[in-house]
């Protein structure tokens, strides 16, 4: 089987189309800057060197992006399939689906009104999401196209943990509550931990740490998500690379009156100006804040260790909840590649059992880092939320086959 995936973003569209037999990625590629000027769209076949198309065609919408794309996987000489019509499937990632939706869903005319219903609560992702799916529809009629939701995981959260302290009416009129976010990716990491433990996932109390440009936090038991540190938006929880994280709410209306600005200028602040860029002035990105540190910049080495603490009091948190833990995983940018950050992290945990192999951690590419004597398992995961995208699209296409 083949599965295309498709991310489209409100200026961007990313792809990945894989043979299902052997997981393998047989062609990737992005769009950048869709609607803007200065466009270009990055192909790559396999392990080669990617192919860089900056043709105005290419990116001018998304419905060209789109043409492009499958234009390309289809060429003579750099595609990689003869024929559209080759493509069993397309997963979409879809930011959010409210909720109505509990896990991947085939998807048909009802299903695409309710993810237009969720656009209240994601208005910059999900009419992106929706332009990719009516276009692939438009493009691939009769191919069958699967949405899967970075919010769908977090539906098994318990009532207590969805909902605010405010006032219910607000639930029960908006649907303020807990959503979270990141659920392809918390989920991938927990199913491959429970493979690489050789343990059932409805056995295991995991943690499961997505660090990266957006980070956030998941407690997952028996394989199913209780908590998560983001909430009704992606802006709750840790501080990241400019997002503000959790703060008091009375911040915000003490800015509007000292510093004269608008609503929209705090929540710019909060999302776009803040996080450990905001802390340190000097970037978002952990590798050149680690130099800076290093170099003596206090303010950087301060950002580092207010995530770091941030993080460690979700652990603790999540462990209280979870009542044990099986495994702490490390994923996504920071999370992956971070030696320094895990250290930091995981330095005082000693007593929950958390204790780290630090010659492991600086080991590039391990998987376990926790010490042998650790009674909770460190695993450093690679995140595939494309891979989880191709394979409950296959999933959810075999079931359709099956006659009942
Ligand atoms: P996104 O949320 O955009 O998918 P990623 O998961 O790719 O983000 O994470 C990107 C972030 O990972 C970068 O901004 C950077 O802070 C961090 N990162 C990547 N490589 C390293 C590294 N070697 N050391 C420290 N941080 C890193």
């Amino acid at each position: 089987m083949v599965v295309l995936v498709v991310n489209c973003g409100s200026s961007s569209l990313k792809f990945q189309l894989f043979d299902m037999r052997s997981e393998e990625v047989l062609a990737r590629g992005l769009v950048e800057r869709i609607g803007l000027s200065g466009g270009k769209f990055k192909y790559y076949r396999g392990t080669e060197e990617p192919i860089e198309f900056t043709d105005s065609q290419v990116y001018a919408s998304h419905a060209n992006a789109l043409e492009a794309v499958l234009k390309a996987l289809t060429q003579r000489d750099y595609g990689v399939i003869s024929d559209i019509s080759t493509i069993n499937a397309v997963g979409h990632r879809v930011a959010h689906g409210g909720e109505l939706f509990t896990a991947a869903t085939l998807i048909t005319e009802e299903v695409l009104r309710g993810i237009k219903d969720c656009i209240s609560l994601a208005p910059l992702h999900n009419p992106a999401n929706v332009t990719g799916i009516e276009e692939c529809m438009r493009l691939m009629p009769g191919t069958p196209q699967v949405a899967v939701f970075d919010t769908a995981f977090h539906q098994t959260m318990p009532e207590e943990a969805y909902l605010y302290a405010i006032p219910y009416a607000y639930y029960q009129k908006h649907k303020i509550r807990r959503y979270g976010f990141h659920g392809s990716s918390h989920r991938y990491v927990a199913e491959q931990a429970a493979e690489l433990l050789n343990k059932p996932l409805d056995r295991l109390k995991l943690i499961s740490c997505h660090l990266g440009n957006g980070s956030s936090i998941c407690a997952i038991k028996e394989g199913r998500s209780i908590d998560t540190s983001m909430g009704f938006t992606p802006l709750e929880g840790l501080p990241m690379g400019s997002r503000s994280g959790t703060i008091d709410p009375a911040i915000i209306e003490f800015l509007v009156k000292k510093e004269n600005m608008s609503l929209d200028g705090v929540m710019e602040v909060l999302n776009k100006k803040s996080g450990v860029y905001g802390i340190s002035g000097v970037s978002s990105d952990f590798r050149d804040l680690e130099q800076a540190a290093a170099g003596g910049n206090h303010l950087c080495d301060v950002a580092i260790q207010v995530f770091c603490r941030s993080v460690k009091k979700y652990i603790g948190s999540y462990y209280a909840l979870l009542e044990g833990l099986d495994a702490l995983i490390f994923t996504a940018g920071i999370g992956e590649n971070s030696a320094l950050v895990r250290e930091k992290i995981c330095t005082g945990l000693e007593h929950m059992g958390i204790k780290l192999d630090r010659r492991r951690n600086l080991t590039p590419d391990a998987i376990t880092v926790s010490a042998e004597d650790s009674k909770v398992k460190i695993m450093v995961i690679s995140t595939n939320e494309e891979l989880l995208i191709a394979r409950d699209a296959q999933k959810i296409i075999l079931q359709r086959s099956i006659p009942s």
